[in-house]
């Protein structure tokens, strides 16, 4: 199940854990100010019936009024995959950053990086991703992922 914090500071959303059919989802939905704004750093898994208690808050807003906020890998590839996640009939999630797989070259150090969807830029037929350095030797690392792959969300 999942733990919700709001942050009033960062006017945020913290979910934490498993979004499933027993998630109370009850603070997200009387929220009432505008954008509704769902950080994804500590959600560990959405299952079926989590994506449909999501999908029917945003279905409940204007559109644009739901950002998601640092998604993980694993929900990146489900925005993927499942389009209408993120896009309940017209009304459209603005995912405003995810986690991107890059690995380090030299020391192989594995990290998924947070970039901004708004940082990314579409120059052509290429997708221009901002370059993170490594923590451990600060040399450029490159993404593990294939950035058409990983970012089809954006449309
Ligand atoms: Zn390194």
């Amino acid at each position: 199940m999942a733990d919700f914090e709001y942050r009033a500071k960062d006017d945020m959303f913290f979910v934490s854990g498993k979004i499933d059919g027993r998630s109370d989802l009850a603070a997200l939905a009387s929220y009432t100010k505008t954008p509704v704004r769902i950080n994804f750093r500590e959600t560990t898994a959405l299952t079926s019936l989590g994506m449909k208690m999501v999908r029917d808050l945003i279905h409940a807003r204007p559109d644009g009024a739901v950002e998601f906020h640092e998604c993980p890998p694993y929900l990146v590839d489900m925005l993927n995959i499942i389009p209408n996640l993120i896009d309940v009939d017209g009304h459209r999630v603005h995912v405003r950053s995810v986690y991107v797989p890059f690995r380090c070259q030299d020391c192989s150090l594995d990290v998924d990086a947070l970039v901004r969807t708004d940082e990314v830029k579409k120059k052509g037929h290429e997708l221009a991703v901002p370059a993170k350095r490594c923590q451990k030797c600060a040399r450029a690392m490159g993404m593990e992922v294939d950035p058409h792959d990983y970012f089809i969300f954006l449309g």
